[in-house]
């Protein structure tokens, strides 16, 4: 299925909840830039895209996918949710996403790097500091966006390390940069709990995905007193009733590739969404919790580190059961939170203290809950439809003070 019919969805929805006009609809419906691509690399070709849904707020901002799945459609969502994402945090970005189809699992690392330059040869006119800033996404890292820099540099002949963000530290990046989408989640988990009055101590998780987002939260849940139960990768998962040692399973799946190599009971991907838990983590991909098994989910609370996890359809019924959702555009805006600090930081020349951009993240991610928890008391919504309605209002305003739709 494909992802942006998704997001049409919710903007039909949304667009009922706020009385928006069909002009205001088919400007969220409508993307500013389509670029595409064929990247050829040791003989095989690539599909690849750049695509910035809007930049009416500012120029594109969004990561770029590596998978075997990626499609037209999923950046073209992607894009579409960083445009959310990023004007509910309030940060002077529009929203962008790019990918490339393929599975780096099976690329040499020379092929990986040659197909990382690749797409800045293909895409350079469309990137750049003022113009719309990559970031890493699914099996993405510090390293690809250091070839992508290197690359982009060679060809404008000037150095520009604000053109892209997730960079290693030795080129520009910052230290929070890796935890901070599990940290931003982490926050606003956090201050949904207190609202609700749950203890952390009492309080069970289970995580779905344990790369960058997944791992770093399970860390962090753990490190506050919560219980992490179960957590799963591609190859499926392990359970743990008494509390799994994150520490232990970070170090295994380093060394082995694997969650399932740390032992004892193991699980599929399907059982772990099903488990009865109070804190459902989704750290992986899109489209995990839909119509055909959000019957099934007996979590008490759902956070959204993945873009997408949960289709419109599986929403209904999760509300209906009382569920509530922390949704993505909300959940995992950390790390384009943190990317906003780098790329500022890159722009004017100056450091600031870790403590800085900590205390920075923790007052973003917390207006960010609060604008969205008021809306969706105010409202009797769910907390999506509230994200949205938040998210959507300020980039209709940039837009009517631009003077569009015409
Ligand atoms: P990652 O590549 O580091 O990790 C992805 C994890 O998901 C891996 O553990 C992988 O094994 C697992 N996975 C893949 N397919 C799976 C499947 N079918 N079932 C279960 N697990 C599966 O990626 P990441 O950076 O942690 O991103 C995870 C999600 O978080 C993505 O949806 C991404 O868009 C979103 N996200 C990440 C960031 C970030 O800063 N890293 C920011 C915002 C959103």
């Amino acid at each position: 299925m494909d992802p942006f019919e998704n997001a049409k969805k919710m903007i039909g929805k949304v667009s009922k909840e706020m009385g928006l006009g069909e002009k205001g609809a088919n400007l969220l419906l409508s993307h500013t830039q389509i670029s595409k691509a064929e990247l050829k690399v040791g003989g095989k070709s690539f599909p690849a895209w750049r695509i910035i849904h809007s930049n009416a707020l500012g120029p594109g901002k969004g990561g770029i996918r590596y998978h075997p799945d990626v499609s037209e459609g999923e950046v073209k969502a992607l894009s579409f949710w960083m445009s959310l994402k990023n004007s509910l945090v309030g940060l002077p970005y529009g929203g962008a996403k790019g990918g490339i189809k393929l599975n780096p699992k099976e690329l040499s690392e020379e092929e990986l790097e040659e197909v990382s330059r690749a797409f800045v040869r293909a895409f350079h006119e469309k990137i750049g500091q003022d113009k719309d800033i990559p970031a890493p996404d699914v099996y993405t890292t510090p390293q690809i966006m250091a070839w992508m820099l290197d690359e982009f540099e060679k060809i404008k002949g000037r150095k520009e390390p604000g053109m892209i963000t997730g960079k290693p530290l030795a080129l520009g990046g910052i230290p929070l940069r890796e935890p901070a989408t599990a940290r931003g989640g982490f926050i606003v988990l956090k201050e949904l709990l207190a609202d609700k009055g749950v203890k952390t101590a009492e309080t069970t998780v289970a995580v779905q995905g344990f790369g960058n987002a997944g791992s770093f939260i399970a860390e962090m849940c753990q490190k506050d007193g919560f219980k992490v139960v179960a957590v799963s990768d591609s190859k499926g998962g392990i359970h743990n009733k008494e509390g799994l040692d994150i520490e232990r399973l970070m170090k295994v799946k380093k060394e082995k590739g694997a969650v399932k190599a740390y032992g004892g009971e193991e699980l599929s991907n399907e059982q772990l969404l099903e488990l009865e838990v109070d804190v459902l983590v989704l750290a992986a991909l899109e489209n995990v919790v839909t119509d055909e098994n959000a019957d099934k989910v007996r979590a008490r609370y759902i956070l959204e580190l993945a873009n997408g996890p949960v289709t419109p359809e599986a929403d209904e019924v999760l509300f209906g059961k009382g569920i509530i959702v922390i949704p993505d555009i909300l959940a995992s805006a950390g790390g384009v939170a943190v990317s906003y600090m780098e790329w500022v930081q890159n722009r004017v020349g100056h450091f600031f203290e870790d403590s800085i951009m900590e205390e920075r993240l923790d007052r973003i991610m917390k207006n960010g809950f609060e604008r969205v928890n008021s809306k969706t008391k105010e409202k009797k919504v769910d907390m999506r439809t509230a994200a949205y309605i938040v998210a959507i209002e300020r980039i209709l305003e940039a837009e009517k003070l631009r003077g569009n739709p015409k």
